[in-house]
C-alpha cells in the first residue's frame, strides 16, 4: 500500500539513515575541495578531510596556512589550514540523494536527501547530516514529503519533484549536488521499476525521480523508452517549454499518447540517429498537423529546427510539395543554408510585386537565391521611387522655408533619396537612414554647405518643430565656432521669425 501520512512514509526508512555506505559515498563524491588541518603549532600529524584520519606530516617548516599541498596518505591535492588561525569560514556543504530499498516492503524503492555540512564549530572532523526530502516509489504510485526548514515539520507534496538546495530558505547556497546512482542500482532489482528502462535516464541525475514518478503513474512510458523515444521523455521531464502539452499520457498506446501512429522506420531513425528531444517534439507537432513526411526525411532536410518558418510556409504551399522542391534544388546544387527562411521571404516578396502565385515557375523557381535577390532589388527600387515622389512633393515648401545664404555658407534642401545617400556616404554618417522619415515629413533634413562649393557635402542638419536637433559634419564631428555663428543667424531668421509670424 502506498503510504499516505508522514508517519506511514517514515516506516519505509531506516530509523538511523546515515549508513556506512552513505558516509562512504559522501566522503568520496560530495565535496569538490579537500583540506589538511593542523590543529596546533608543531603538531607532527594533520587531519585530512578526505581520509577522515590523522596523517603524519613530514616536513612542517613548509606547511604554511592556505598552502596547496598533497596529503601524504591519499595523495590528493589539499589546502593546508592552521586550525588556530580560525577555520570558521570554510564550512563546506553538499546536498545528497541516496536510494535504498524500503525496510517495510521489498517491492518499494525509497530515496532520501540530506544536507551535509562539515567543519562545523571549527572542528575538522565534524560532519552533520540533516534529512531534507523523502520519496517512496511503489507499484501503485509515488509519494514525497520534505522537512520544512523553518517549522521543522513534515510536509506532504501533491506531486513528485526534486528540490534544489539553493532555492528558498537556502538562498545563495553554493555546495555541490551529489546523486548516489550506485545506491539506486542496488535498490532497484526485484521491484516493479527493474524493467522500467530506468538505465536510459541515469544521465538526468536527480531528475530520474521524476521518471519514476511518471512510470508509477503511466507505465506505458516504459514502451516509449524501449522504442527509441527516451530523448523525448527527457525533454518532457526536463520541462522543455516546447514539450509542454505535446504528449497525452492518458492514452494507453503509442498512437494515443503521440497523437499519430509513427512508422517503424521513424522509430528506428529516432533511436539510431540519436535525434534530440527538442527535434522529436517538432516531429510530433508536424506529424500531428497532418504532415505525411517521415522522420528520416524531416531530420535530413532540416525541418525539425525550423518549425515556425515551416508553419508560415505551409500557408503558401503543401508540405509534400515543399519537400519535392527542396529535393529538386538539392539535385541542382542550389540548396542554400537558410533555405526555409529565404524561400519564405521570396514568397512574401512575390505577393506585393503582383506575381501570379498560381504559376509553378513563380512558386517553385530554380535559382532561388538569384530570384530572391531580384525581388529585393525590385522592392527597394519601388519603395525608393515612392519615397522620391513624396520628397519632391515636399521640396518646394522646404526650399521656401529653409534656403538661406550668408557670409561663407549656404543651406541646400535635399531633392531626392539619392541626395541623402550621397551625403551619408561622403560624410560617413547615417543620414541615409533618414530617407523615409524625411520623405514622410516626420523630420526635416537640410544640408549646410560652403558658399564656394554648394555641391560638396559639409554639414548636415536635422530640423524639427523649429529646432535644430542635430548638426553633424564628417564622421559626426560637431560644428565649428564659425558655423555656430551662421547657425544662430539661420535660426533667428528662418526658424524663430516664421514661428512668431504664425503665432500672430
Ligand atoms: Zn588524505
Amino acid at each position: 500500500m502506498l503510504p499516505q501520512t508522514a508517519e506511514q512514509i517514515l516506516t519505509h526508512f531506516r530509523p538511523a539513515p546515515v549508513t556506512k555506505e552513505l558516509q562512504q559515498f559522501v566522503r568520496k563524491n560530495a565535496f569538490s575541495k579537500e583540506y589538511l588541518f593542523i590543529r596546533t603549532k608543531g603538531d607532527t600529524t594533520g587531519y585530512c578531510s578526505f581520509c577522515q584520519k590523522d596523517v603524519p606530516l613530514k616536513d612542517h617548516s613548509s606547511l604554511q596556512h592556505n598552502a596547496e599541498t598533497t596529503c601524504p596518505r591519499c595523495r590528493r591535492e589539499v589546502t593546508l589550514k592552521h586550525v588556530w588561525r580560525g577555520i570558521k569560514n570554510i564550512v563546506d556543504e553538499a546536498y545528497v540523494y541516496h536510494f535504498a530499498r524500503s525496510i517495510k516492503n521489498k517491492q518499494m524503492i525509497t530515496c532520501q536527501t540530506f544536507y551535509v555540512s562539515r567543519f562545523l564549530d571549527s572542528n575538522p572532523g565534524a560532519i552533520r547530516y540533516s534529512p531534507s526530502c523523502y520519496y517512496v516509489f511503489a507499484d501503485q504510485g509515488a509519494k514525497m514529503m520534505y522537512i520544512d526548514p523553518y517549522y521543522r515539520q513534515y510536509v506532504l507534496t501533491q506531486s513528485i519533484y526534486t528540490k534544489h538546495p539553493s532555492g528558498g530558505f537556502y538562498y545563495g547556497w553554493q555546495g555541490k549536488l551529489a546523486v548516489n546512482m550506485a545506491s539506486l542500482a542496488r535498490a532497484i532489482p526485484h521491484t516493479p521499476y527493474q524493467y522500467s528502462a530506468w538505465e536510459n535516464y541515469t544521465d538526468m541525475n536527480e531528475q530520474i525521480l521524476r521518471y519514476f514518478a511518471l512510470f508509477a503513474k503511466h507505465p506505458q512510458v516504459e514502451y516509449f523508452s524501449k522504442c527509441g523515444l527516451s530523448a523525448l521523455v527527457k525533454s518532457y521531464l526536463g520541462k522543455h517549454p516546447a514539450a509542454r502539452g505535446v504528449l497525452n499520457w492518458n492514452g494507453k498506446s503509442l498512437r494515443k499518447v503521440l497523437g499519430f501512429q509513427p512508422t517503424k522506420p521513424e522509430l528506428r531513425h529516432a533511436a539510431k540517429a540519436n535525434v534530440s528531444g527538442g527535434k522529436l517534439v517538432h516531429w510530433i507537432k508536424l506529424r500531428k498537423s497532418g504532415c505525411q513526411i517521415l522522420l528520416p526525411d524531416l531530420d535530413a532536410y532540416g525541418w525539425l529546427t525550423e518549425t515556425l518558418v515551416l508553419k508560415s510556409l505551409n500557408e503558401f504551399i503543401p508540405f509534400d510539395n515543399l519537400l519535392a522542391y527542396q529535393k529538386r534544388l538539392e539535385k541542382r546544387g542550389e540548396l542554400a543554408a537558410y533555405f526555409f527562411r529565404d524561400y519564405l521571404d521570396y514568397l512574401r516578396e512575390c505577393q506585393p510585386l503582383g506575381y501570379d502565385m498560381s504559376c509553378k515557375e513563380i512558386l517553385y523557381p530554380n535559382k532561388l537565391a538569384e530570384k530572391h535577390l531580384q525581388n529585393q532589388l525590385r522592392i527597394t527600387h519601388r519603395r525608393d521611387r515612392q519615397l522620391d515622389q513624396k520628397i519632391s512633393e515636399r521640396y518646394p515648401q522646404l526650399v521656401e522655408k529653409y534656403e538661406y545664404a550668408a557670409k561663407n555658407f549656404c543651406t541646400v534642401v535635399p531633392q531626392n533619396s539619392g541626395d541623402l545617400i550621397a551625403e551619408g556616404r561622403d560624410l560617413l554618417h547615417c543620414v541615409g537612414d533618414y530617407i523615409s522619415t524625411y520623405a514622410n515629413g516626420f523630420t526635416d533634413i537640410v544640408f549646410l554647405r560652403k558658399a564656394a562649393e554648394p555641391a560638396a557635402s559639409y554639414y548636415t542638419m536635422e530640423i524639427y518643430d523649429g529646432e535644430i536637433l542635430q548638426c553633424r559634419g564628417f564622421k559626426n564631428c560637431s560644428p565649428t565656432k564659425e558655423i555656430n555663428v551662421f547657425l544662430n543667424e539661420f535660426k533667428q531668421l528662418r526658424l524663430t521669425k516664421k514661428r512668431k509670424k504664425r503665432a500672430v
